[in-house]
């Protein structure tokens, strides 16, 4: 099949491509650095977890979580970082995105190149099936959680100035996973080490494999309102994990409008990062909230 480049006016700017790339040759690899990452945080949590198990220490996960998940990962890295779909001042902006590196997956740079790398591969006519979580779902949690891919010609990743010229975010990315350890300090002054095991590692973890597992199912299983024309993989909304993801399982909505600071868009649909983001605006600490109807038409958009 032709690896037809899409030139839309959406199109991440970010990926710079041209028609000698394609996002189906490639190889998975294991990446030392995730992996034992996870595997050390998986370990200290099933072990840890079971010998300071407590209700407080449970309330410290599912609040720390709830945290992280919602203003660090959805709000930060997400929405504000990645596609820039509402406006905020620039230290609430590093607050944010310090939080979403708490969530354990990546540092700014890292959550950038790997969300537009997936996004710019998902919307060629064929993409290698690590892009596209098409794999069973064994192979698949091996390869998100322990493995990279390298293409054989990728694309080429430039970030916008005010990202690559920015110390906050050179340092952010430097000190990576780092970043933990005041909060686990602090953790540990307060409950000891049971709050340190549940609010860093089990939290870690369940987020991380948290999010391969909504990213799995998102490109596989669920409901479609749009289809993309064009597009290799499309993403599907997954109702029952829109509370818990923050609205972020909303993916079918995503892949129809990424600009969108608002994911779940229809009538029922809940996004608590979408009503976190207007309580913000009513306190004037965010502004210029992008939503569907304020993006360029695309044309390849099918609406069901
Ligand atoms: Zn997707
Ligand atoms: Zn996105």
């Amino acid at each position: 099949m032709q690896n037809k480049k899409r030139s839309d006016s959406y199109s991440n700017l970010r990926i710079k491509d041209d028609f000698d790339c394609n996002a189906y040759i490639g190889k998975v690899k294991w990446s030392p650095a995730k992996s034992i990452w996870i595997t050390t945080m998986f370990s200290i949590a099933v072990i840890g977890s079971i010998l300071t198990f407590s209700i407080e220490a449970v309330l410290v996960l599912l609040i720390s979580t709830a945290i992280t998940l919602c203003f660090g990962h959805s709000l930060g890295m997400h929405r504000r970082l990645i596609h820039q779909s509402y406006q905020c001042p620039k230290w609430l902006e590093y607050v944010f995105v310090h939080l979403g590196v708490l969530v354990g997956l990546a540092g700014p740079r890292g959550m950038m190149l790997t969300h537009d790398m997936r996004d710019w591969a998902q919307r060629q006519t064929q993409c290698h099936d690590y892009f596209g979580h098409q794999q069973s779902m064994l192979i698949d949690g091996f390869w998100q959680l322990h493995c990279d891919i390298e293409l054989e010609s990728p694309p080429i990743f430039i970030p916008e100035n005010s990202f690559s010229e920015d110390k906050v975010y050179y340092w952010m990315e430097k000190i990576g996973m780092w970043q933990q350890l005041p909060w686990a300090i602090l953790l540990f002054f307060i409950g000891g080490v049971s709050w340190v095991i549940w609010g860093i590692c089990v939290r870690v973890v369940v987020s991380v494999i948290g999010h391969w597992l909504i990213g799995y199912f998102a490109h596989n299983k669920g409901h479609k309102s749009w289809y993309v024309e064009g597009a290799s993989i499309q993403g599907y909304n997954i109702k029952f994990a829109s509370l818990i993801t923050m609205g972020e399982s909303w993916h079918n909505n995503h892949h129809a409008f990424p600009g969108s600071a608002r994911l779940g868009i229809e009538k029922g649909q809940y996004d608590p990062g979408w009503w976190v983001l207007k309580t913000l605006e009513k306190m004037q600490l965010v502004w210029d909230i992008r939503l569907p109807e304020d993006l360029p038409v695309r044309n390849e958009l099918v609406k069901y």
